[in-house]
Order: structure tokens, then C-alpha cells, then sequence
């Protein structure tokens, strides 16, 4: 095995591909609204980061199907398979009823267009987030096909996702082998810094790791992975350098402070190295190579890494897809080893064939 490419993201065409999928309401509705589309304005159909250049159809989008992601992230560069996380707009939407009904048919649009025509393709459940209930019932109903190996959450969504409405989640998540994926991306209920609105998107892009430092502190302080010790979260496209410097700043805070949350009985930074880890795309640290080496060295850990291109999103030029300056002797562990850890979904590609 060479890699597993574990931040994949597949491009939905337009909320017309989604039609067939949705019950006949929904499909009306769509219809009479003129409901075209629901991208992510996270990742604006042509900001350059959305797609790189070279990856673009001649419609002027990139992985809109399982052949245009299979003939880079297979072909090209050779991985064994590849999660796809989608980021079509779903969790947007403020009506309960339309989120779960859009992500329903998003989920078996998934299944149809891509799974089934690529058996490499593995994929995130994407959760009507707006109503716990829903969420939960997507997540049985999708869990029951093997194919879907994690769960699917915005950085940046309307409450810290350690608060108590979001468990009944990580206790299908755990029960299910699942673990929560979180990606960068916000649904737009608070702005996305804590200062207020931004002017630029490279603001809001920058922004998005104090998201994931949010959650991260939400998670361990509430006691998320104390309820769940199974739990894993995997932090995707959320950049990498920050997590020691900010898990140095929590533990040492809550020593100070712990009378108020007895049910850690840890550092956080230790119950951060057990539970989450992080894709390496995009890799946010310094140009010199020694220098990156320590700043790995930061973690403490070889554990927390795993490969992801981030395919079609815009994070490097050439095929270059391991960072550089990481360690070699990371390398196996990155592309393969942790991912395999991770997904206990994925265990079976590590088994030979007829096993
Ligand atoms: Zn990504």
C-alpha cells in the first residue's frame, strides 16, 4: 500500500444533479424557488483556491467526477484511496427540513456518482447539522454502508462542537467506528473571527484555524473524549503549526484553573495526541526545512499526521503532495500507518485480497 489520501473534495454541478435524489417535495420546491446552487461560500466557485489551474475542466471546474478525481489522486500520485469530503452547502441552509433533505440526497448522490463508479473512493458523511435528530438519523442510516468512513463538520458552525446538543453524534459516531472530521468552512451564523466581520476572503481563510482552535478547546475542556474514549476527530485542511503552540497555551492554562473541569484528569495536550489528528494539506509551516523538522518535532507525537492532497483545492504546485521538509521516516506512517489507525473502516484495504 502507498497512500491514503484522506481530504479529497468532490465538486457537486448544481442543485439540478441533486433532483433526482430528493423526494418529490423537495424536488418542487427546488424547481418552483429556482434553487440553482448551494456551493460553499467558504470556497467561492473561482476564488484560486478552490481549484487549481492545471486540475480545471472545460467547464472551468475540477473533480466534478469519479474519473477527473481517480486520474490525479490514483493515477498521478498513486494512492490506494481517498476520502471525499464534500463541501456543498448543506449545512448552510437555515430551514431543518430542506438541510436534511439536501444532505440526504447529497449523501446518496455521493454514493451513486462516485462510490460506485470508483471502489478506491471512500467518503464523509455529511450531517444536517441544523437539527441534532436529523443528524443522528442520517448518520445510522449511512452508516449502515460501509463505504462511509467518517463524519463530516464545519470549523466553524453555530455553537463549540463540545457543547452537550452535539453528543448524541459522537455516541452514534464512536458506536459506528466513525470518527468526526472537521473541516475548515463555516456556515455564517457568527463571523469568523471573534473580533467581528473581516473585509478579505484571505482574512476569513486565515481565520479558519482559530475555528479549529475553538473546537479543539471545546472538545477537551467539555469532556468530549472523557464520555467517548473512542472518539477520534480529524482536523482537515486546518493547517498544522498552530496545534502545539495553542495545546502548550491550554495545558497550561488549565493547570491553573482545573478545579473547574475535575473530569480532566490529563494534560490536554495528552488527550489531544490520543483523539485528534491533522491532514497535512495545507502544510502552514516555515520554508526552511530544519526548521519544519522541528516544529514536527513540536507534536510530540508521529501519530497525529495523516496524507491528504486536498485535491482539487489549490495548496501546491507540481505533484509535491507530501509536504516538504517532513521527516522521511514519517513518511509510511503519514501516508498509510496513521490513516489505517485512524479509519477503522479502512482496515479492510490493509487486508490481502480474498481474506
Ligand atoms: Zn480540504
Amino acid at each position: 500500500m502507498h497512500a491514503i489520501d484522506c481530504d479529497v473534495h468532490p465538486t457537486i454541478p448544481g442543485m439540478s444533479a441533486l433532483l433526482p435524489y430528493l423526494d418529490p417535495f423537495w424536488r418542487e420546491s427546488v424547481v418552483e424557488r429556482e434553487i440553482s446552487s448551494l456551493e460553499s461560500i467558504s470556497y467561492p466557485v473561482n476564488a484560486p483556491i478552490t481549484a487549481r489551474p492545471d486540475w480545471k475542466n472545460a467547464s472551468g471546474r475540477a473533480a466534478v467526477t469519479a474519473d477527473e478525481i481517480g486520474a490525479t489522486v490514483f493515477g498521478r500520485w498513486g494512492a490506494d484511496a481517498a476520502i471525499l469530503n464534500c463541501l456543498y452547502g448543506v449545512q448552510l441552509v437555515f430551514n431543518e427540513d430542506m438541510a436534511n433533505a439536501f444532505a440526504r440526497a447529497l449523501n446518496d448522490y455521493i454514493v451513486h456518482e462516485f462510490l460506485e463508479r470508483d471502489a478506491r473512493l471512500r467518503a464523509s458523511i455529511v450531517l444536517p447539522v441544523q437539527n441534532v435528530e436529523m443528524a443522528v438519523a442520517e448518520l445510522e442510516r449511512c452508516a449502515a454502508d460501509k463505504r462511509f468512513v467518517q463524519v463530516l463538520l464545519l470549523a466553524m458552525g453555530e455553537s463549540p462542537l463540545g457543547r452537550r446538543m452535539y453528543w448524541p453524534i459522537y455516541e452514534a459516531a464512536q458506536r459506528h467506528g466513525l470518527p468526526i472530521g472537521i473541516h475548515a468552512g463555516s456556515n455564517y451564523r457568527n463571523p469568523v473571527t471573534s473580533l467581528g466581520w473581516p473585509t478579505y476572503y484571505a482574512e476569513d481563510y486565515a481565520a479558519q484555524s482559530l475555528g479549529f482552535q475553538s473546537q479543539v478547546a471545546s472538545l477537551v475542556c467539555e469532556g468530549v473524549f472523557v464520555k467517548y474514549p473512542q472518539l477520534k476527530v480529524v482536523l482537515l485542511e486546518s493547517g498544522v503549526s498552530w496545534l502545539p503552540g495553542f495545546m502548550w497555551r491550554l495545558s497550561k492554562f488549565w493547570r491553573g484553573v482545573r478545579m473547574e473541569t475535575p473530569w480532566i484528569d490529563r494534560s490536554p495536550f495528552d488527550i489531544v495526541r490520543d483523539h485528534v489528528r491533522l491532514t497535512v494539506q495545507p502544510y502552514d509551516g516555515p520554508d526552511d526545512l530544519a526548521a519544519i523538522e522541528k516544529s514536527i518535532d513540536h507534536f510530540q507525537s508521529d501519530d497525529m499526521l495523516l496524507f491528504a492532497s486536498d485535491f482539487p483545492h489549490w495548496q501546491f504546485d507540481g505533484d509535491e503532495t507530501m509536504p516538504r521538509g517532513i521527516p522521511e521516516r514519517l513518511h509510511r506512517k503519514i501516508r498509510v500507518d496513521n490513516p489505517l489507525a485512524t479509519y477503522s473502516r479502512l482496515a479492510a484495504l490493509a487486508q490481502p485480497a480474498g481474506s
